[in-house]
């Protein structure tokens, strides 16, 4: 049986998502047999690839790199899915969004600045730090997303549910499989 292409990326978000991804403890044996991890943090591949069968996209839309890389997402894979809160709503990331227009700059000088205990200086160099957007949006408000999978983290067997979804045709995420938080 031909392995689907699966990739997951990590865009504004803790990596707790991801976290809850490794508690599928046995069961990514099974998904190992199935699928063929072409792109992932955990496997640390630099160039989002052509042809992706399945991505699970955690994180909030924050700087211009996101930006790219979830346009690449969408022109070259078939199944986009919003993996966790964040990805979802931009819950946490979107935290800076009621400091304003000036968030941005707001939230350097206090990340590089004030909250610093040595060297107290914003990275000015190009590409040392990608620019951050004025506002933190959910990955849907970018590109098109096509199933979303609530919850902070979204839960082992939450995770589970869909990919059996998608894979087995098992049923749909229901009731409190949709829950956040
Ligand atoms: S949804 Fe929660 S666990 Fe996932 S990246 Fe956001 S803050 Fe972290």
């Amino acid at each position: 049986m031909e392995r689907l292409r699966f990739a997951s990326v990590w865009l504004g978000g803790c990596a707790g998502c991801h976290m809850s991804f490794l508690d599928l403890d046995e069961f990514l044996l099974d998904l190992a047999g199935r699928v063929e991890v072409v792109y992932s943090p955990i496997a640390d591949l630099k160039t989002y690839p052509e042809n992706v069968d399945l991505c699970l996209v955690e994180g909030a839309i924050c700087n211009v790199d996101h930006v790219e890389l979830a346009h690449q997402i969408r022109a070259r894979t078939k199944i986009v899915v919003s993996f966790g809160d964040c990805a979802v709503t931009a819950n946490v990331p979107a935290m800076r969004n009621v400091l304003g227009a000036k968030n941005a700059d707001n939230v350097l000088q206090r990340a590089y600045v004030e909250a610093a205990e040595a060297n107290p200086v914003k990275p000015a160099l190009d590409g040392v730090l990608p620019p951050l957007l004025p506002k933190v949006v959910p990955l849907h408000q970018l590109i098109k997303v096509d199933h979303c999978l609530p919850g902070c983290p979204p839960p082992a067997d939450r995770i589970k549910a869909l990919l059996l979804h998608l894979l087995d045709a098992a049923p749909a995420l229901s009731g409190s499989q949709l829950k956040f938080g």
